[in-house]
């Protein structure tokens, strides 16, 4: 019997690549009109962007290994650039967390950092990198209380450490999980110069990967619905027998993976498996078009003392675009779009002057849920692939990997609980 995907997120589509890759057919059945979930496409002002600006690095290596192995060229749709990361502060020199200069990486790195932050800020870094293998084999903190027993500086934790833990656990330093900072510093800076590398998306995330990703479904024999919603799934003495759609259809089915976002799978299992994860955090993203010629001085560039925190030119794809990214909850949540454009808009200004103080148009998509907080304890949290209903199965971000909600975690978990689960029914 053809096994049921619930979800056309990149974990649900992960997980259909990799049974039909293994001979498994699949039916994979998306709520929505478009696949992509958390990472697609929408229109604006006659153009294709994202949902929400999103950056890769070179460390997401099942991504690019499942990319390739549907015929993506990731050569050529990402562009791969030598982190450079530079964050202006609106009270301290900019920082540099970067590995472009003449010398070899880590040397460049550092370099590039006590130029910026000066030697006892690098000694500072120093000391936090040195100190990831103890702090994953004690018990979880949160990143400020690892922060402060490293004696990290008031402007590296504003300047450095708040703007990288938001970015990449989209949760606040108070509350964020320490293990979890340390995971993504040993394997994105802690790996080498190809991990660390930026990859930036040249085309919209929906063309990326779900678009191709389901072609390639289809032309393997299986099938894929979209506009299509799962209500509920049917359970019969702790074994699956299938599901329900919205307009009451019944599907059969004695293998099911559950690939819903954290709050969906919630409602979808709550009568079967009890776990409880913590709250999902916001990303708003704010798109401003400028004149067609204007350009940042770098793809991306960081912000901190500000309400916004990265500013990325996506001139690449539509020229004089920008997209300013605000992570996790805060004050920017009860603004009104308007004002919050214009705000944006006032601080791009002030930290570069050269960019125009006026925006042509400006764009804001507020993704409510767009990922689960990584808050201390997290991990012990997470559930696993297997469940304990016979033939029922858990992909999706938030499922237990070493990872934050990332386009990695959602990709690795999708393929390994498709591993599992044909090497189960085999
Ligand atoms: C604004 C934003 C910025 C981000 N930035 C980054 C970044 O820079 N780098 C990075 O790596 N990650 C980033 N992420 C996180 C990343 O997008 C997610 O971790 C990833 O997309 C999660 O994929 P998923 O397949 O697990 O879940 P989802 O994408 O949520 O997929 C779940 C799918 O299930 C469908 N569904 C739900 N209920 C039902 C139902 N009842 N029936 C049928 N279908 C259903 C949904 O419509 C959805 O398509 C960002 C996320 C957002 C929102």
């Amino acid at each position: 019997m053809t096994t049921l995907i619930v979800g056309g997120g990149w974990s649900g589509l992960a997980a259909a690549i990799a049974c039909v890759q293994r001979g498994e057919p699949v039916h994979l059945i998306e709520s929505a009109k478009q696949l992509g979930g958390r990472a697609r496409n929408v229109s604006w002002n006659g153009h294709i962007i994202d949902n929400g600006q999103h950056l890769m690095i070179g460390a997401y290596d099942r991504m690019l290994a499942m990319m390739m192995s549907i015929g993506v060229d990731t050569d050529s749709v990402f562009q791969r650039q030598a982190m450079d990361i530079v964050i202006y502060d609106t009270e301290y020199p900019a920082l540099k967390l970067s590995s472009k200069s003449f010398l070899p990486w880590p040397l460049s790195l550092a370099w590039n950092l006590a130029s910026s932050a000066g030697l006892s800020g690098l000694k500072q870094v120093a000391i936090l990198q040195s100190s990831i293998e103890n702090t994953l084999k004690s018990k979880d903190i949160s990143v400020s209380e690892w922060l402060l027993s490293k004696k990290q500086s008031k402007r590296l934790i504003k300047q450095l450490w708040e703007p990288l833990c938001l970015a990449t656990l989209n949760t606040p330093i108070k509350e964020a999980s320490a293990h979890l900072l340390a995971i993504v510093l040993r394997d994105s800076l802690g790996k080498g110069k190809p991990a660390a590398d930026l990859l930036i998306p040249r085309q919209p995330l929906g063309d990326l990967f779900p678009r191709i990703a389901a072609k390639y479904i289809q032309q393997h024999g299986s099938k894929v619905s979209l506009a299509t919603r799962v209500k509920s799934l049917i359970v019969e003495q702790q074994k699956v027998t299938g599901l329900v759609l919205g307009d009451g259809t019944q599907i059969e089915a004695n293998t099911i993976i559950v690939a819903t976002n954290l709050s969906k799978s919630n409602q979808l299992l709550s009568s079967y498996i009890h776990y409880h994860l913590p709250a999902e955090y916001p990303i708003c993203t704010v798109y401003l078009q400028y004149g067609a010629e204007t350009r940042l001085a770098a793809p991306m560039l960081g912000m901190s003392g500000t309400i916004s925190q990265w500013i990325f030119d996506r001139s690449e794809q539509t020229p004089g675009l920008m997209a300013v990214v605000i992570s996790a909850p805060g004050e920017h949540e009860k603004m009104a779009k308007e004002a919050l454009i214009s705000l944006v808009c006032k601080e791009i200004h002030q930290l570069f002057p050269a960019m125009p103080e006026q925006v042509e148009q400006g764009f804001v998509i507020r993704e409510k849920r767009a990922t689960f907080a990584c808050t201390v304890g997290i991990e012990q949290q997470r559930p696993q692939h297997q469940t304990d209903i016979a033939g029922l199965w858990l992909a999706g971000d938030y499922v237990a990997n070493n990872y934050p909600a990332t386009l990695e975690g959602a990709i690795r978990n999708g393929e390994n609980c498709a591993k599992l689960m044909v090497a189960d029914l085999k």
